[in-house]
């Protein structure tokens, strides 16, 4: 056994979040290092599945949406993701996508800063973001310009003109991780809002939204909530900003949405954030995902996560002199976030490779092998046994094959 091998066995051993593997289905000899893309199953989530379709939906029809409280679960859900990322209860909601909600966050923030007419991020940023920017900039007729500058440069482009500035706390392809509280503070001070994508970080990072003073925020269901694919993602927004006018003023964001008034009246507090009719199905197995998350204490995942990256860097060190891997990600445990990143030429062929000896990672245009570091799921062992594999890969060269040239339309 390799000292390697050891080491991560006796971290296996001491792992006080060990047991909650074994409440996911995870196939065996599988290795997914991916749960920061698409979480595993809940073994629990299936049977809230069937038990909302069969009597929720099945016999109790419309009644449901008050006997089986589906009326109130973007709210209920919400509060639980809350108490996630050191949110008030009555800030967040489970509705929509991430793509929609940075939509509302952005909107609402223009609305709160009328004088102003930039929307600030950073490039290389998850394209969803600065896409969305993009839509509401050709939208407004000129009125409104969105600008993304590189990312050291963001703090210094905030200036008297600036609405918000839209940034991730966690970056996707370096894990590159943004302090969230003094980065609040300072673009605060030019009088900007601050909107931050934790799609990245939401059950992976301790995060204090409260303690940071943040104004929105926004995050995914599907990736270490484990809420399923497509699992409606939240919005978080601080209670004094939830005087905001809704762009997306749907009725379910309505004051009374069953009176079916003329006149569009926001409901007071951030049910307004909600658009349309909530997806009960996909509510039902994000809130399974996030019940498990809650049972995990967010400290000890935070430095599980940050022992399996310390090990992941320790055992790809020898494939780096070997074979030319570079860690992209920061080798500062402080500044990562929850995966790590390695840059190699040959990066989409090796992922294909290594999904015919059953480890999953993902790749990451245009040479990056992202290895998602998911503390519920993942034993310290996992890792090592990765990074032999990968070994193997590369000394037998099985990634060196024709059908594994050409990138697919999914990755
Ligand atoms: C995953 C991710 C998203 C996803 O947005 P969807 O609307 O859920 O597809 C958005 N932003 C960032 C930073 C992400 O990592």
């Amino acid at each position: 056994m390799s000292e390697l091998d050891a080491r991560a066995r006796i971290m296996d051993e001491c792992d006080p979040l060990a047991g909650l593997r074994e409440r996911f289905r995870i196939r065996d000899d599988l290795i997914y290092l991916d749960g920061n893309s698409l979480g595993c199953m809940p073994n629990a989530t299936p049977a809230r599945m069937q038990e909302t379709l069969e009597a929720e939906w099945g016999e109790g029809l419309i009644t449901s949406w008050l006997d089986a409280d589906w009326a109130a679960a973007p709210q209920r859900i919400g509060d639980k993701i809350a108490r996630l990322i050191g949110a008030h209860p009555g800030e967040v909601i489970a509705a929509d996508s991430t793509s929609v909600n940075i939509f509302k966050a952005l909107t609402a923030a223009l609305s709160l800063r009328p004088d102003r007419s930039v929307i600030l991020t950073e490039t290389t940023n998850f394209p969803t973001d600065s896409y969305m920017m993009q839509g509401i900039e050709q939208f407004s007729g000129g009125r409104i310009n969105a600008r993304a500058v590189a990312p050291d440069a963001v703090l210094d482009a905030v200036d008297e003109n600036t609405a918000a500035v839209l940034l991730t706390h966690v970056h996707y392809k370096s894990s590159s991780a943004r302090d969230l509280a003094e980065t609040t503070r300072r673009i605060q001070q030019s009088g900007a809002m601050v909107i931050w994508d934790l799609s990245h970080s939401t059950g992976a990072l301790e995060i204090d939204l409260s303690g940071a003073n943040a104004d929105f925020a926004v995050g995914c269901g599907y990736k270490f909530l484990n809420g399923g694919p497509g699992a409606p993602a939240f919005i978080y927004v601080a209670r004094r900003n939830q005087t905001a006018q809704p762009v997306l003023s749907g009725w379910f964001g309505h004051s009374k949405p069953f009176a079916f008034e003329e006149a569009y009246d926001p409901a007071p507090g951030v049910d307004r954030f909600l658009c349309g009719t909530p997806y009960v199905l996909g509510l039902a197995a994000l809130e399974v995902g996030v019940d498990l998350m809650l049972e995990a204490d967010m400290a000890q995942v935070r430095a599980k996560s940050l022992a399996l990256g310390e090990l992941l860097i320790a055992a790809m060190e020898p494939l780096c002199t070997k074979y030319g891997f570079a860690l992209a990600s920061p080798s500062d445990p402080a500044a990562r976030g929850s995966h790590v990143g390695y840059a190699h030429e040959n990066a989409y062929a090796m992922v294909q490779a290594l999904r015919e000896v059953d480890v999953i990672a993902d790749f990451r245009t245009p040479e990056m092998i992202r290895f998602g570091l998911t503390p519920l799921t993942l034993r310290h062992c996992d890792i090592v046994e990765a990074v032999n594999r990968l070994d193997e890969v590369c000394a037998a060269r099985s990634w060196d094959k024709p059908a594994y040239r050409t990138v697919a339309s999914v990755t």
